[in-house]
């Protein structure tokens, strides 16, 4: 596959004055792909004759969704450095172990998160320059230096496919998040599959506002929409009246979220009167979407869809034909081109099984994490931890996990991490963490706790010791207090024992 690690010049040579970019945060300001590509040029060129980026180098960001972001993504390409977004969600603790784990040299933050950059400093040696968004505090440099620079002199580059781009943070079973090393090739492979299967063209818009530390609000347009010449709106953040506005004035076409997000919108009281002809597209993806959200959507004439992905795979592995939205709903489809998919153990159309994904999509691996690299992608293929099925027709549908995640609102929550915050009381014994359904938010985790003999914790000072080591959404929204925490044969925690007896809302 060729590899065109350059996307945004390519683009820029081929269209430059097509509209790239609209800034939602900014009066809706247009950026030309020529603009745009002149200043992922300046912020490289500051990157690396300022700053001494190089190849490798990790570049961090904590930032909502901005231009400048999306300038870093393609900076970092310019220059073959790594870009580390953070999510702005986690506490200064839990930053300061990802920022550990990739040593950044530079760390660009918006000014909403300096409390969080003030916490994380002095265990941060291995940043030497602080780039502020707004304006910078001593001993920090201001990211608008990058305006007076002058294009990046730099010999060509030749990288080679797997050079990493993006190191992407995503739960696991081990403990820490670890970051999936998104590659050159795996991001042109998501592109060219997105752009097949969801037929994108140079007319199409997206919405931005799903978070871009994530893989799926960075990668699920950005690259597809370079690629095909389309444009992007970029939003701070999610917020249905901002969505309402775009889609009634005509500005979006297509519209990416978690299922969340879908339940707010078809919930407004404006849903039903607000003009949604001029969507093309509508993809939930994430975690499951509830049934009567799509019947929602496709009562007001929406093209509603379910995309499947993770991380370490890009948002985009199958497709579902169009004959099939309503006839299946909820079913993820076919794989795309480039994926290869299987579901473990099957024999025959609808067993239920592990689902792996194979192809060149896939991450490089996790961030200096081989073990772990080496059992998520046993022989080969990506072990999803979700169950699978396969219909007699080729069609995939997911219909569980049995790897121990919870998603709450998108974000994934690992319950071992919240289970080592919690047995550091001095008060637990011991403690697992399960999911629990919640209309809202698709699952929230709940804590189920056996007290130390003798000590009586209460769940308010469970939950208050849990506030700054862990981001609120890890935080438990229950804690049930037991005898005895059910175990299996092998010793391990059974997790759906406690499930079958706790994890009713
Ligand atoms: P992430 O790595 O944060 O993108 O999360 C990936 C996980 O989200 C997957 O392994 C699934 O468990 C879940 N997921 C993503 N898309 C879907 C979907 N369409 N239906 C059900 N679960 C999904």
């Amino acid at each position: 596959m060729p590899i065109v690690h350059d996307w945004l010049a390519r683009r820029a040579a081929l269209a430059p004055e097509r509209i790239a970019l609209i800034d939602a945060n900014h009066g809706e300001r247009r950026i030309s792909f020529r603009e745009w590509n002149e200043a992922a040029s300046r912020t490289a060129a500051f990157l690396h004759h300022g700053l001494g980026v190089g190849r490798g180098d990790r570049v961090a960001v904590l930032a909502y969704n901005c231009v400048e972001f999306l300038d870093l993504f393609f900076a970092c390409a310019k220059l073959g450095a790594i870009l580390q977004p953070l999510n702005w969600r986690l506490s200064a603790s839990e930053l300061g172990g990802l920022l550990a784990d990739a040593a950044p040299s530079v760390l660009v933050f918006g000014p909403e998160f300096r409390a969080q950059v003030e916490a994380v400093r002095p265990d941060a040696s291995f940043v030497r320059h602080w780039l502020s968004l707004a304006a910078p505090a001593q001993g920090e440099r201001a990211f608008s230096e990058r305006d007076t620079q002058t294009e990046l002199s730099l010999p060509p580059l030749e990288l080679e496919e797997d050079a990493p781009w993006v190191l992407c943070y995503t739960g696991g079973s081990t403990g820490l998040p670890k970051a999936a090393v998104l590659t050159h090739r795996s991001i042109t492979a998501n592109a060219v599959n997105t752009v097949m299967g969801w037929g994108l063209t140079a007319n199409d818009v997206a919405i931005l506002n799903a978070p871009l530390f994530h893989a799926g609000g960075l990668s699920v347009f950005t690259a597809p929409l370079v690629y095909v010449g389309g444009a992007s709106v970029v939003c701070r953040s999610f917020d249905v009246e901002g969505v309402f506005d775009l889609v009634r004035r005509g500005v979006v076409s297509l519209v990416f979220g978690v299922p969340t997000m879908f339940i707010e919108m078809q919930r407004h009281p404006r849903f039903d009167a607000v003009d949604l002809s001029r969507l093309k597209l509508v993809i939930s993806g994430g975690a499951p979407c509830p049934g009567p959200v799509f019947e929602r959507f496709f009562t007001r004439g929406v093209d509603f869809k379910t995309g499947y992905g993770l991380t370490e795979a890009g948002p985009n592995n199958f497709w579902l034909p169009p004959e099939d939205v309503r006839r299946k709903p909820g079913a993820v489809g076919v794989p795309l081109f480039h994926v290869e998919a299987r579901i473990d153990g099957e024999r025959q159309p609808g067993d239920v099984g592990e689902l792996l994904l194979r192809g060149p999509h896939l991450c490089a691996g996790y961030w200096r994490r081989p073990e772990d690299t080496a059992r998520t992608f046993a022989g080969g293929w990506l072990h999803t931890g979700d169950l699978a099925t396969r219909d007699a027709e080729g069609c995939f549908r997911i219909v569980g996990r049995s790897k121990d995640l919870i998603i709450s609102g998108g974000e994934n929550i690992d319950p071992s991490e919240v289970e080592s915050v919690l047995a550091g009381h001095p008060d637990v014994a011991e403690v697992a963490v399960i999911g629990v359904p919640d209309p809202k938010w698709g699952e929230t985790p709940r804590a189920l706790v056996v007290p130390r003999p003798g000590t009586a914790p209460s769940s308010e000072a469970l939950l208050a010791f849990c506030e700054g080591r862990l981001a609120r959404y890890k935080t438990p929204k229950s804690v049930r207090f037991i005898d005895v925490l059910p175990r299996t044969s092998a010793g391990k925690v059974d997790r759906r024992a406690l499930s079958a007896a706790h994890g009713a809302p």
